[in-house]
C-alpha cells in the first residue's frame, strides 16, 4: 500500500490547519503531544520530530513531503523506490528487476545478475 499525504488535497501530513486538542498522543514515540500543532498521516497523529523515513531518518513531516508505507515502515519516497519499485526489465531476458536485487549495469540496460554473466560467457 502506498499512501500519498498530499492526495485528495487534504495535507493530512500539513502541520498548519489541526488545532492540538491537548489529548493527542504521538504514534512515533507515544508520548503527548504538547505542540500547538500536530501532524497526521496515516490516521495517526505525530511530533514533527517522531514522523520519519524509518531508512534514512529523513523527516516527513514537512509540508509537501510524501511518504510511504509498506510492512509497517514509513519510508520516504526515495527509499520506497529503492526498495520497492522496479528497477526496470533486464535486457537479457526482459523479465522485471525487483529495485532491491543486484543488477548489472551496463550503458542503458540493467541485467540481472546471473543473466550478466551469461551474456559475458557467450561473448568468449
Ligand atoms: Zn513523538
Ligand atoms: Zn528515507
Ligand atoms: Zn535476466
Amino acid at each position: 500500500m502506498t499512501m500519498d499525504v498530499k492526495s485528495g488535497g487534504g495535507k493530512t501530513a500539513s502541520a498548519a490547519g489541526t488545532p492540538n486538542t491537548g489529548s493527542q498522543e504521538c504514534a512515533g514515540c507515544g508520548k503527548h503531544i504538547t505542540e500547538r500543532y500536530l501532524l497526521k498521516a496515516l490516521d495517526l497523529f505525530w511530533h514533527e520530530d517522531c514522523l520519519k523515513c524509518g531508512c534514512c531518518d529523513c523527516r516527513l513531516g514537512e509540508v509537501g513531503s510524501t511518504l510511504y508505507t509498506k510492512a509497517n515502515l514509513i519510508l520516504c519516497k526515495r527509499d520506497y523506490l529503492r526498495l520497492f519499485g522496479n528497477t526496470g526489465y533486464c535486457a537479457a531476458c526482459s523479465k522485471v528487476i525487483p529495485a532491491f536485487e543486484m543488477v548489472m549495469r551496463a550503458r542503458n540496460n540493467v541485467y540481472h545478475l546471473e543473466c550478466f554473466a551469461c551474456q559475458q560467457c557467450n561473448h568468449r
